[in-house]
């Protein structure tokens, strides 16, 4: 057959997410995996994106450093009031 190789992930982790079974070919001819990620979540992944570290969550991972970014920015709007009282 002449199809390109294919690296074999499965069993593989890449930050939050574990490979866990063979997704087939994307369109673009990327290799996709299906992927556990820590969330419960299961996603689809280009392999590339896996080694590159592009992908390192289903998308919970950005969803929490938004989150983190939103605590921070309050923790510092309370501290600016708490220093205006004295
Ligand atoms: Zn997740």
């Amino acid at each position: 057959m002449g199809m390109k190789e294919r690296k074999n992930e499965l069993g593989r982790r890449y930050a939050r997410l574990l490979v866990i079974a063979d997704a087939g070919t994307s369109d673009s001819g990327h290799a996709m995996w299906l992927a556990l990620c820590d969330c419960g979540e299961r996603v689809e992944v280009a392999g590339v994106d896996l080694r590159s570290g592009h992908v390192r969550s289903c998308g919970c991972l950005h969803k929490e450093i938004a989150a983190e970014r939103m605590r921070a920015v309050q923790v510092l709007a309370v501290a600016t009031k708490r220093g205006k009282r004295k």
